[in-house]
């Protein structure tokens, strides 16, 4: 599809989308770039690409598609730093997980002649770095894209179809909208999970350890999620404020009304809240977005 793609930051979804990449043979030439010595090295170790820079700026030369693939707080400094080098008419999208931010970041220093086109993949593990990533990823998983009314078509339509080569749906949507969305399906669940770990983590120490012990009763889902890299997580809070803080008051405003309910010894409105919960759960199953086995499949019991 492209003569020279250039991934820029070569973590879990720079990797996996230079494994993917491989496999559908879906870039002649693929250069990687990260800030690291150590990182760069482990990718040419691993064999992501084959053109590996430390230098944003000269690794984006001659390149069709630039993948900014770093937290979302670098892309200001590297949209200034790959500006003077960019081909003309290259396509320049990112997968980071807020939209606004990153646009308000990269357009103002990107030359007229390219084409921003950003995207975030709602695909992801807990783990970060060169290693973590492989080529199915992608598969099944829903990818966004957010293009302004000024986006040229082409350009957009060259992305939806490479995003589906490597197996994802693509939908297209309005930044502000995805941001919203993602604050409440993405944003606020890792919130939650970042500061039910943090307060079991401040409890007395026979209890703390007594919490790790006992963790099958529903803490060790939470921990999976607040293992997610503090870096990446940070630059999502701070870049995502508005919508965060707008979904968060909302979820405040019900976790009072749960809290008076069980006060008040309410079970109708804790049965009525948890049977609707329960239906979303079975929609998520039907629309192909999570398996049926119980205990997310793994073979041990829970309660
Ligand atoms: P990651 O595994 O932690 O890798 C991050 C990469 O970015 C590394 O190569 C790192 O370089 C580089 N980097 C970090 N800070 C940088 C900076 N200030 N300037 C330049 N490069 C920098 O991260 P990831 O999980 O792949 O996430 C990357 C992006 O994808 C994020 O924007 C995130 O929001 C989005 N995303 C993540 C997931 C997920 O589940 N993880 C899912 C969807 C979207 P060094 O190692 O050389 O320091």
């Amino acid at each position: 599809m492209f003569e020279k793609v250039t991934l820029i930051g070569i973590g879990l979804i720079g990797s996996s989308l230079a494994h993917v990449m491989k496999r559908e043979g879906l870039a002649k030439l693929i250069a990687v770039s990260t800030r690291s010595v150590e990182t760069l090295k482990r990718a040419e170790e691993i064999g992501l690409g084959n053109i590996y820079e430390l230098d944003a700026g000269k690794a984006v030369k001659d390149a069709d598609l630039v993948i900014v693939c770093t937290p979302v707080g670098a892309c200001e400094s590297i949209a200034k730093t790959i500006s003077p080098h960019l081909k003309e008419g290259a396509i320049i999208t990112d997968v980071g997980s807020v939209k606004a931010s990153v646009i308000a970041q990269m357009k103002p220093s990107l030359p007229g002649n390219v084409h921003l086109v950003p995207g975030h993949p709602i695909a992801g593990t807990e783990y970060s770095g060169p290693d973590a990533g492989f080529a199915s990823l992608f598969e099944k998983r829903w990818c966004i894209l957010t293009p302004d009314e000024m986006t040229d078509k082409g350009a957009t339509e060259k992305l939806k179809l490479f995003w589906e080569k490597c197996g994802s749906e693509v939908e297209i949507m309005d930044a502000h909208h995805h941001d919203l969305v993602l604050a409440i399906t993405s944003h606020l669940p890792h919130l939650i999970a970042y500061n039910i770990v943090g307060t079991a983590d401040d409890l007395e120490t026979d209890t703390r350890s007594e919490v790790i012990k006992f963790s099958a009763s529903g803490f060790r889902d939470f921990t999976r999620i607040a293992a997610s890299d503090p870096t990446m997580w940070r630059d999502v809070f701070i870049h995502n404020k508005e919508a965060v803080l707008e979904t968060l008051g909302r979820f405040s405003e019900d976790l009072s009304s749960l809290q008076k309910a069980i006060r008040r010894g309410d079970g109708e409105h804790l049965f009525e809240l948890f049977s609707r919960t329960r239906d979303i759960r079975k929609s998520i199953i039907e629309i192909g977005q999570d398996v049926e086995a119980p205990n997310f499949g793994r073979d041990d019991g829970e309660e």
